[in-house]
């Protein structure tokens, strides 16, 4: 397997690990797969080297991530604020996973985070990670935090000591960041990690059923509708887009997930190479971009939605209403022809 992590790091974080037995884990609000992922996979491997682990996650999970072992003892900070707040400061050691910017935990979780005095190691794969870590690794040519995750513990020397359920906690993030392997995912390295982890024990078939295929009837109706009713698509910009306004969602008892994977599906029309998704949350509507080739979505994501990400998936928020940001979008279209060809 190729050394991706410097040497130097894998060694402070070893120093930092050994040295240390108070750790939470911290990842992005709305945690995905790969931020779960990546929190369960460190979660069981320092337990097993009697740490004391706390995953500490802004704001709940997708029902679909709650089979994985040890989500029942995550810490949703939207819930338990004192209780979470207590364990940061407390805490020696600090694993900021899968984001790159204190925004990204949200309004009231940065600050307890910048200022918290624990060491803090960030493990990432968006790119331009800011300067609040004591170390940082961050690879944004590589598919997940949960691959890293891993390659930091073989680094470390220490394959022995991830267990089945921290194998099936980091290849979840491994599948989702990467759809279930169909994009992001050329690198041979990554075949040889899954033929590890599955060794390990894990049920690689399950794991894609729990995620990707369990759907509720109201989850399956609401995406019908979203694609039947709802699915505008741009042919001079090779753009398609979707919105569900809070009416909508509520209309099909929307549930936290239920949209996950929506704005992948315009890409499937041939000649799309651009598809936005618009989803009305209480405060702001949340942008979920993605793209084909070299059309930067997260430039579109910086430049009109707060946000940023990956070339090809990005997403950011948009306070005003469902006119306003469609009214916006179609206005930056035509700024964007020149990555058309
Ligand atoms: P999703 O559409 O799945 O919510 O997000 C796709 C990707 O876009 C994420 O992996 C993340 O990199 C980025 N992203 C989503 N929302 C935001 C946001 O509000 N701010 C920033 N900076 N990036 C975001
Ligand atoms: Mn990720």
């Amino acid at each position: 397997m190729e050394k991706i992590i410097s040497e130097s790091k894998i060694d402070q974080v070893a120093k930092l690990i050994n040295k240390y037995d108070n750790v939470v884990t911290i990842c992005h609000v709305s945690p995905d797969g790969d931020a779960v992922g990546s929190s369960l996979g460190l979660y069981h491997f320092l337990n097993a080297l009697d740490k004391s682990v706390t995953v500490v996650v802004p704001d709940a999970l997708p029902d679909n991530l709650c089979f994985l072992g040890g989500a029942k003892d995550i810490l949703n900070f939207s819930k338990y604020p004192e209780f979470a707040t207590e364990l940061i400061d407390k805490a020696e050691l600090l694993f900021c996973l899968d984001f790159n910017a204190l925004s990204r935990v949200g309004d009231d979780l940065s600050p307890l985070i910048a200022k918290a005095k624990a060491k803090k190691v960030m493990i990432d794969h968006h790119l331009d990670p800011e300067n609040f870590c004591d170390v940082i690794i961050s690879h944004p040519e590589i598919s997940s935090t949960s691959e890293l995750v891993f390659r930091l513990i073989c680094r470390m020397g220490m394959f022995d000591v991830l267990d089945c359920l921290s194998a099936a906690a980091i290849y979840t993030g491994m599948m989702t960041d990467t759809g279930n392997f169909t994009y992001n995912s050329n690198k041979p390295d990554m075949y040889f990690i899954i033929e590890e982890l599955v060794r390990k024990g894990i049920d690689k078939d399950k794991i894609y059923t729990k995620v990707f295929n369990t759907n509720s009837v109201d989850k399956i109706k609401l995406n019908g509708y979203a694609t039947s009713e709802k699915l505008e698509v741009f042919p001079e910009y090779k753009t398609a887009m979707i919105t569900l306004t809070r009416e909508e969602l509520n209309r099909y008892h929307y549930r936290k997930g239920d949209s996950e994977g929506l704005v992948n599906v315009p890409l499937s029309i041939e000649g799309i190479v651009f598809s936005a998704f618009f989803r009305e949350e209480k405060e702001y509507i949340k942008v979920s971009l993605r793209s084909k080739g070299n059309f930067p979505a997260n430039k579109v994501a910086s430049e009109y939605f707060n946000g940023g990400g990956h070339m090809n998936a990005a997403g950011g928020e948009f306070y005003g209403t469902m006119e306003e940001i469609i009214d916006r979008f179609k206005n930056l279209l035509p700024m964007y022809v020149q990555y058309l060809q």
